[in-house]
């Protein structure tokens, strides 16, 4: 079995603390690594070799540090295969998602390549007599990154390339699920030109995620993941004065309009419900249809569709739609609200309980389920399932409909089918939920934009890529000079507006 490890000053270095987490390949049931988990000594040994090495990785310029990205960007997409290969193999999802998985990491460290224009500050000239005001954007320090399992390349990618791009040193703490790509991602680096203790990977659990938040040398937290340990994370981080942000679990509706193309949105749902085994904080889970005709169209398509999706191992290729779940918990637990569905009085039209793939009867892999007639009392409703299980909640209307959406208490992302174009804007306009789509099911923004989601989907007041990013990992200074020095203008006791 493989022994995995930390990445500390720019080499693989074996874990000291005695304590391990089985990595398991979902498809089997099989432990196929084991990966250690830090101490806090471990942990905080990682953070003072960064703080060193940020010193001078911060006072280089930025465009030599766009550079880094730039040869990242190569040798990512030189190795695609075989990230993708190793990342399917830890979480499960199919080659061609997995490749999607680092894709969409690597179009962030494209966005990076601009930090010299990101991080250009603002000029103005004679702001007073003689005086001239100008800001620059400076890197924090070292900066941390904990990220969730069901995005092992992209989250990773997507916390690394606008903190180190900004000059900061980054510890990264990736989920203890599939820790193997953050390791090949950091190796990556390395070759890119990025300069040892940089980028640090210190694999852990709660005790590692709470010595970040103890380290007083550690000047912002990015998290990703379920909403309590968000909500935790975000709650120690600021009363310890870092500056945090952490995105939380999903509950996504598609409302469906009675004028949509419903073959259309039919498709939409099944990819979007059932895509990577509903392991996505942007998968839709709730269905709306609006008026009880769209809803019965709907379930007429939907039906045929779900019951022909492949469910197999990422080995069979192009014939698997979505793969097992990370682990038997959480097969266990996705099981569970299904029975709590059923004890509630949802109608489950497509029942996956029973499904079996034969020669691989101890993988993780739950079957396709369709609930109809939920109700947003239900446990199946309130409540971030995580794997292939779609809700559809019927409403009368539209405004019941877009109520039910902005009453949920997550946040993340929310779409609409329609061919109304007053409709879709009012939608857009009002709905609380911070990433929208209009006739698209997973409106995950590009690199450029920005991503996050409103109410217990996201905490703190700055999203992910973009140039949200690059504001959250760097500070802004301003500075008033005057010159010719000069100047007299005798003592000043009061405050004045500048002649
Ligand atoms: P998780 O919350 O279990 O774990 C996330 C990270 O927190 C991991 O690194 C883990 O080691 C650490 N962690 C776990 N328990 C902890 C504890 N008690 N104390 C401190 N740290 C702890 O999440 P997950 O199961 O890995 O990922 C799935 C969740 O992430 C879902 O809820 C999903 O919606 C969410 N997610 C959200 C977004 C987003 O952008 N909003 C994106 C991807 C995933």
């Amino acid at each position: 079995m493989e022994e995995l490890s930390h990445w500390i000053d720019g080499k693989r270095v074996a874990g000291t603390s005695g304590r391990f987490a089985d990595v398991f390949n979902p498809a089997t049931g099989e432990v196929q690594a084991r990966v250690p988990l830090a101490s806090k000594d471990e942990l905080d040994h990682a953070v003072a070799r960064a703080a060193e090495a940020q010193r001078a990785w911060g006072a280089t310029n930025p465009q030599k540090r766009a550079r880094v990205m730039m040869a990242a960007v190569a040798l990512i997409n030189r190795d695609m295969d075989k990230l993708a290969e190793k990342l399917s193999s830890e979480h499960g999802k199919t080659f061609v998602d997995a490749k999607g998985d680092v894709q969409r990491g690597l179009e962030v460290i494209e966005f990076c390549i601009g930090a010299p224009h990101l991080l250009k500050g603002e000029f103005t000239d004679s702001a007073g007599p003689g005086i001239d005001m100008y800001s620059m954007r400076q890197p924090l320090g070292v900066v941390a990154g904990i990220t969730p399992f069901n995005f092992p390349a992209m989250i990773p990618l997507w916390k690394m390339g606008p903190a180190l791009a900004c000059g900061n040193a980054m510890i990264l703490k990736p989920s203890e699920r599939d820790p193997s790509v953050p390791l090949m991602l950091a190796e990556i680096f390395k070759e890119a030109g990025l300069p040892d203790g940089v980028l640090q990977v210190v694999n852990g659990d709660k005790e590692s995620v709470d010595a970040i938040l103890d380290n007083e040398t550690i000047q912002a937290v990015g998290f990703v993941g379920s909403t309590p340990i968000a909500h935790y994370i975000y709650s120690r981080g600021c009363a310890a004065g870092k500056r945090v942000q952490c995105f939380g679990g999903a509950k996504n509706h598609m409302i469906i309009m009675p004028d949509a193309d419903m073959d259309q949105a039919a498709d939409a749902l099944v990819g979007a419900g059932y895509g990577a085994a509903g392991e996505r904080c942007m998968a839709i889970s709730v269905a709306v249809p609006v008026g009880d005709g769209t809803a019965d169209a709907l379930r007429e398509r939907l039906v045929p569709k779900i019951e022909a999706l492949k469910v197999g191992p990422y080995t069979a290729g192009d014939d698997v739609d979505y793969g097992p779940v990370v682990t038997a918990a959480a097969k266990e637990n996705i099981l569970r609200l299904v029975e709590s569905g059923i004890e509630q009085g949802a109608e489950l039209v497509v029942d996956g309980r029973d499904f079996k793939l034969q020669g691989y009867e101890d993988g993780f892999f739950v079957g396709p389920h369709l609930f109809d007639h939920v109700t947003p009392e239900m446990e199946i409703y309130r409540k971030e399932i995580f794997g292939p299980v779609l809700s559809m909640v019927r409403a009368a209307s539209y405004e019941e409909a877009i109520g039910l959406a902005m009453d949920h208490e997550y946040g993340n992302g929310t779409a609409i089918f329609t061919r109304d174009g007053d409709a879709a804007r009012d939608f857009a306009n009002r709905i609380n939920i911070g990433m929208v789509g209009i006739n698209v099911p997973i409106p995950v923004p590009l690199a450029y934009h920005t991503f996050g989601g409103w109410k217990k989907s996201g905490f703190g007041d700055l999203n992910q890529h973009g140039p949200d990013a690059f504001k959250f990992y760097s500070r802004t200074k301003t500075v008033t000079s005057r010159w010719p020095s000069g100047i007299k203008q005798g003592a000043a006791f009061n405050f004045k507006a500048m002649d």
